[in-house]
């Protein structure tokens, strides 16, 4: 379109991303133009989008119908969206979910479930429901699986998201009597239990799941609920022994410490500041959270889910007994031995003794010793106090771990699997794009992951788990050696960059942007290794519970010196899923954080767009942009442009003939004529504008 002076037009804004002014002079190919926060700028002809002046206030709850898609075309109307209260807005099929930070009144309510029901994508407003609804109705009608991908960065509202997915899957194939209703009640209180023990209050969310999660509800031919699966990924361990201001550890240890006198007595708890594991950060309580009500809530959670009474107690046990753990401090001893640091620390390995129900001096020895395994015997040889704390700490995050797993394998067994289910239906809620001061392993394999799902994964250099098991293999590596590795082998992939001066990092181009990851704590948070002394503590602890935690090594365990590595397993986890969600019909949520103050009200342009971008809007819509992007009901466009020929009203032709003549005056061509609409390329509409523009 031509832009001349007069014309309304997006400019580039350092803090705004996209402004609007009029252009006031145009030069050659440069422009001047006045912004409506008041500023001169002079940009490039090429550099200016027009806006659309006839945009609705309400703005549009499809993008695909704006009349210029462009990306301040699209910023500014899920602004304008989100200012309404008006969170859900669709890019075609995707449909974009802006966290409101707030209740919105009846925007789950059953009625409106009601109102989804059967309903066409775009008759009602844009809504998880529609989408579920069309993947449900997909599965019924074609007999096969659907999926959804709940996408976006930690706060966004992924996981409240795939819960409205899963409360809606509940309501559609939910049974009417009372008592098959187990099996969608225990779908859904799987989510309260699962965040007591894998969400935690982070800088970014203050319930942040610190664990992906697919879950794969399983319908019966009549389109019931008849089982479901859950599977988890990648639980952070390392929150269980470290924190940082202003962060919490996973929930479940604030609720313990919360429970009511009978339970705090049991297990010898008391206050959380008193606790090394959690008084790392000062945060103990979470604004409108109360502990004692959730430690509760949880408890009837995990009933209803199936965890026995006894099991309940084994787990809090459990949970008291990392506490303690934590607490054990240890003292230099001679030249490089430890022994408890005081009566304190005496105190709390008793304790903890008593919990897991596992020998006191044994523990002690396992913390503080290790054996060296010699031709002729075993020696018994002393960590410093260092070396004994990050034994301590191993020992509590290893815990945690099998802890966790055994929740999610419970839940499963209790929910059952329906082995004659032919169709599923996959929610996947998994963490999007991270890219951090110091991103490390972490960061590495969740970019992995978000490269697969957006299935650019092609062109990234593979192998980079292999190099890196091949390093933990051999005795002598450091991250040191790795680095150099990584760089011997990728030197010349496009993708890989060996960034200046750097000696132990790495950059990768993700499709999202530039990531530098940090290598020296690959190896040690690649390795999934158990202490054989710690394995040995605990398989033989009184608690049956315990002891199944860590049935006793066999000939199929790995041979020390060997490892299990975390990274291989995870790429043959992300596999399976991958092969999964292969089979299946996908759709797709991107959620979107509006700010990073988690507050409502608030839309920040620059990290909107920055979050479309790395979550494929913007590719998608780009893509869109190839083909015909807009379209127009032939009604609707001759009412915008029959100004330009005002002769094809009187002429009483048929619309589609009217609007061809309106193209043809106007010159244009490339467009194509359905049944009822008219397709155009981009740009189409606004050259129509503009001549408009030029008769008013
Ligand atoms: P993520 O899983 O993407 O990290 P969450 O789903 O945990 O993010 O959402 C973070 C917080 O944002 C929630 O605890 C809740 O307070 C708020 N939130 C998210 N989605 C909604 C929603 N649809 N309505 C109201 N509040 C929401
Ligand atoms: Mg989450």
């Amino acid at each position: 379109m031509e832009i001349t002076v007069g014309s309304h037009v997006w400019v580039e804004d350092q803090e705004l991303a996209w402004v609007d002014g009029v252009v006031t002079s145009v030069n050659g190919n440069e422009a001047e133009v006045e912004t409506i926060n008041g500023n001169q700028v002079t940009t490039k002809l090429s550099k200016l989008y027009p806006k659309d002046m006839e945009a609705p206030d309400t703005g549009v709850d499809d993008m695909t119908k704006l009349s210029y898609l462009h990306e301040p075309a699209v910023l500014h109307n899920l602004a304008t969206r989100y200012g309404i209260k008006e969170i859900y807005t669709y890019c075609g099929n995707i449909l974009i979910a802006i966290n409101p930070f707030q209740a919105i009144s009846h925007l789950y309510d059953t009625e409106l479930m009601d109102s989804y029901k059967g309903a066409q994508l775009g008759d009602r407003s844009p809504h998880v429901f529609a989408i579920t609804d069309v993947a449900y109705r997909a599965m019924n009608n074609e007999g096969k699986s659907n999926s959804i991908l709940v996408s976006g960065e930690s706060g966004a509202g992924k996981t409240e998201t795939t819960k409205m997915v899963m409360r809606y899957l509940a309501y559609l194939g939910g049974h009417a009597a009372a008592e098959a209703r187990t099996v969608e009640r225990k779908v859904l209180e799987s989510n309260p239990v699962l965040e007591a023990f894998g969400n935690a209050k982070t800088v970014r969310n203050n319930n942040s799941s610190r664990f992906g999660k697919f879950v794969e509800i399983q319908f019966d031919a009549c389109g019931q609920i008849s089982g479901a699966a859950i599977r988890t990924y990648l639980l952070e361990k390392s929150r269980v022994c470290q924190i940082s201001e202003p962060e919490r550890n996973y929930h479940c240890f604030y609720l313990l410490c919360a429970a009511p006198p009978k339970e705090i007595e049991k297990y010898k708890l008391g206050d959380p500041k008193s606790f090394h594991y959690l008084n790392q950060s000062s945060c103990y309580e979470l604004v409108g959270v109360d502990d004692s009500h959730d430690y509760l809530a949880t408890k009837k959670a995990m009933d209803i889910v199936g965890i026995s009474v006894e099991e309940q107690d084994a787990i809090f046990r459990i949970v008291a007994a990392i506490l303690h753990l934590g607490n054990i401090a240890f003292a230099l001893e001679g030249e490089d031995s430890s022994v408890l640091e005081d009566d304190k620390a005496k105190f709390h390995l008793q304790v903890t003794a008593e919990l897991l129900m596992c020998d006191l001096e044994a523990l002690e020895t396992a913390l503080c010793k290790r054996n060296m395994v010699t031709p002729e015997e075993v020696i018994k040889r002393s960590l410093d106090p260092l070396g004994a704390a990050i034994s301590r700490d191993g020992l509590a995050k290893t815990i945690y771990a099998r802890l966790f797993d055994w929740l999610v394998k419970k839940i499963n067994v209790s929910i059952g699997q329906d082995p004659d289910s032919k169709c599923l239906i996959g929610v996947l809620d998994i963490y999007g794009f991270e890219s951090f001061k110091t991103s490390s392993f972490e960061q590495f394999c969740i970019n992995f992951t978000n490269e697969k799902l957006q299935q650019h994964f092609n062109q990234k250099p593979g192998g980079i788990i292999s190099l890196l098991d091949e390093t933990c293999m051999f005795p002598k590596s450091t991250h040191e050696t790795f680095a150099q590795k990584l760089y011997q082998t990728f030197k010349d992939h496009k993708r890989f960059v060996k960034p200046k001066l750097a000696r132990t990092e790495f950059t990768i181009v993700h499709y999202a942007g530039e990531v530098q990851y940090q290598c020296d704590q690959f190896l040690d948070k690649n390795k999934d290794y158990i202490v054989p002394e710690h394995q040995e503590l605990l398989s033989t602890s009184k608690c049956s519970f315990i002891a199944s935690l860590f049935p006793s090594l066999n000939a199929e365990t790995p041979k020390s010196g060997k490892f299990s590595s975390i990274g291989s397993r995870f790429k043959l986890q992300l596999q399976q899923l991958m092969d999964i969600l292969n089979s299946t019909e996908p759709h797709y949520i991107r959620c979107i954080k509006p700010n990073s103050d988690l507050r409502p009200e608030i839309f920040e342009n620059v990290s909107v767009l920055q979050q479309l971008r790395s979550g494929g809007v913007l590719e998608a819509i780009r893509v869109k942009c190839e083909g015909y992007p807009t379209n127009r009901i032939f009604s609707e466009f001759l009412e915008r442009f029959s100004i330009l020929v005002p002769e094809v009203l009187k002429e009483n032709v048929e619309e589609n003939v009217a609007c061809k003549s309106i193209m043809e005056k106007v010159g244009l061509s490339n467009y194509q004529i359905g049944k009822t609409k008219i397709f155009l390329r981009a740009g189409q509409m606004a050259e129509l504008d503009g001549r408009k523009a030029k008769l008013l």
